[in-house]
């Protein structure tokens, strides 16, 4: 039995872990970690959506347990933590990260999810995961990555991303 087709080209929010509260306007929208309890709120549109990518270094796939992440940057002036910001763990070091700088990453104490990460580099704005926003349709379009960066650690059997632009480590001098 296969399940009707999803329409991608309109907001959806698929079954995907505890919370069903998630939601999007024009520009703003949900992330919400696996188990619910941490629930964040973000621009979707304008200059507080700094910038969206995929990181193939090391410690994204560590860190991920993936092969790669997938990220969007937003201004912390312009985030909004809707609950749980004290049911979250933070975790960071500084040994491995490329830059050397001390990368923090905000885990949900409860179910793991991570939900941003901090750059000691970048004060001021937060690295969030587009797997957490709870309208895929967004994943498809405004936070669709624009640029790949870490690009000589990705899986060989995996291939860039069509019309992304494609960078050696983070691509800045
Ligand atoms: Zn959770
Ligand atoms: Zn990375």
């Amino acid at each position: 039995m296969s399940a009707a087709p999803v329409d991608k080209s309109k907001s959806y929010f698929p079954l995907a872990g505890s919370a069903s509260d998630g939601w999007s306007t024009e520009d703003e929208a949900t992330a919400t970690c696996f188990c619910g309890a941490v629930q964040l709120k973000f621009p979707t549109q304008g200059p507080a959506l700094f910038e969206t990518f995929l990181c193939h270094c090391a410690d994204c796939r560590k860190i991920t347990a993936s092969m790669f992440a997938s990220n969007f940057s937003i201004l912390d002036t312009h985030l909004t933590h809707v609950r749980g910001r004290e049911n979250l763990t933070a975790f960071g070091q500084a040994k491995t990260t490329a830059s050397k700088n001390t990368m923090t990453n905000y885990f949900c104490s409860t179910c793991g999810t991570l939900m941003y990460r901090v750059s000691s580099g970048f004060p001021g704005m937060s690295i969030l995961r587009i797997g957490t926003v709870d309208d895929f349709h967004l994943h498809e379009t405004k936070l669709k990555p624009k640029r790949e960066q870490f690009v000589e650690n990705r899986v060989v059997w995996l291939h860039c991303l069509d019309g992304v632009k494609q960078f050696e480590g983070t691509g800045t001098p």
